[in-house]
């Protein structure tokens, strides 16, 4: 049915390029593109063999002309962005220039700040839709399917939703005190930020971790979690009808929390240049080079992940509760694509949401935020793919 061009090899790469191979009829031909081009062969030698056709290339993305000549020769039908959200904004530019579709799974942040903001990518709304291609924004799991299940509770459970809470829970043992499941330096970069949630219409700042509550997962148990910022909760807002108050939680151990208690006091999770021995460094991106790669805690993560959404709103007239989630286990993902359940609930939804723009299940030239898709197609594709989800009529509530 199409082309797509993979750019980014990392963990979630890994995981988007064996599903586009899962689905041959959809994704035809790949080409996956990176920094480093023996990572893209190592997947091409890996995959080859199949129905979907393989091709790779070396591209730096954050140079606009490398990317459109590359867009030019492969000539992809989707741009699936995996690199980082450094590269959102020239990606964006190359399929403009190109009138190429995009999908991607973060939004762009710049380098030398660390804020999660779709500003920098609304302001691209126009000019996608008069060169009639669609750039769909957070077609990860959250941002992603997080958008996905509310859009699908608004149409066929609410009249209206007053308050959403999203819950992501990893339960996963690497063994090591202290790692990350995704790029250190972005995983980093969000959990060190200030906490926020809207209510009335307002952001509510709050110290980093400073609201921390338990919860009792299904099929995982009680773990703690803690309130951060994160990039779905202004989209959902503005998107989902008759929100109250939105907020996001994440699970962290004891141990990961000392470790970057730790490091923070010790200036190590600085985003600002430092001099060091005549040369600038930016201590994070030092810390990231010493951590284990997270493409490495595949074989050695044991246990659970449990995303969801908790929606509270009106249905006739009446209070409602509604829980959907998705439980992934680590070590079966691991046995299936060689990766954990972090690039894994990450990689299948943005091979889905390319899917969904390469079949025209999913057309509407613009900028848009996964939520404002109907949501029935995907949630079908998630079954069948690997995440399969659950809902709950009574679940606990977060106070
Ligand atoms: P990795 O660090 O494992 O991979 C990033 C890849 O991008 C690497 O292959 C890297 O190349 C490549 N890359 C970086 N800079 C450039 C550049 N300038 N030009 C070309 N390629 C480049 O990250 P992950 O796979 O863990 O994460 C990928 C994305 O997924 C991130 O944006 C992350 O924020 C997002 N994410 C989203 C989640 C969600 O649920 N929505 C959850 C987890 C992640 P090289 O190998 O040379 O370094």
């Amino acid at each position: 049915m199409g082309r797509a061009l993979i750019i980014g090899a990392g963990g979630v790469a890994g995981v988007c390029i064996h599903k586009c191979c899962q689905n041959p009829d959809v994704f035809e031909e790949i080409c996956i593109a990176s920094r480093t081009k023996s990572k893209c062969d190592a997947f091409k030698e890996k995959l080859s063999g199949g129905k979907t056709k393989i091709s790779t290339a070396q591209v730096n993305a954050d140079h606009v002309d490398e990317l459109i000549a590359l867009i030019n020769e492969f000539k992809p039908d989707v741009v699936i962005n995996l690199a980082l959200p450094y590269q959102d904004l020239t990606i964006m530019d190359a399929c403009l220039a190109t009138k190429t579709n995009y999908v991607d799974t973060a939004n762009y942040e710049p380098l030398d700040t660390a804020k999660f903001e779709y500003k920098w990518q609304w302001a691209y709304r126009e000019r996608f839709e008069q060169a009639g291609i669609t750039a769909l924004l957070g077609s990860g799991f959250d941002p992603g399917v997080t958008g996905v299940f509310s859009a699908y509770a608004m149409k066929h459970q609410f009249d209206e939703i007053n308050y959403i809470d999203i819950l992501d829970c990893n339960a996963g043992d690497h063994g090591y005190p202290f790692a990350t499941n995704f790029n250190p330096e972005i995983n980093i970069r969000e959990v060190s930020a200030k906490g926020s949630y809207i209510e009335d219409g307002k952001w509510i700042e709050t110290e980093p971790m400073e609201i921390k509550r338990v919860y009792n997962f299904p099929e995982i148990g009680e773990k703690d979690m803690y309130l951060l910022h994160h990039e779905e909760l202004e989209s959902l807002a503005l998107n989902i009808k008759g929100i109250k108050r939105i907020r996001f939680f994440m699970t962290f151990g004891q141990s990961y929390l000392t470790h970057l208690k730790c490091l923070e006091n010790v200036g190590m999770t600085s985003i600002e240049p430092i001099d060091f021995e005549g040369k600038k460094i930016v201590p994070l991106q030092f810390l990231k080079a010493v951590l284990p790669d997270p493409a490495s805690l595949g074989p050695r993560t044991v246990g659970k992940t449990n995303i969801g959404c908790i929606f509270i709103g009106k249905k006739d007239g009446k209070e409602k509760t509604y829980y959907l989630y998705n439980v992934c286990d680590h070590q079966e993902c691991y046995r299936e694509v060689g990766s954990q359940a972090i690039s894994f609930t990450t990689g299948v939804p943005a091979m889905i949401g390319a899917a969904m723009l390469l079949t025209g299940k999913w057309n509407k030239p613009g900028v848009h935020n996964i939520e404002e898709f109907d949501p029935d197609p995907f949630m079908e594709a998630l079954n069948q793919f690997g995440l399969p989800w659950k809902e709950s009529f009574h679940p606990d509530l977060v106070e």
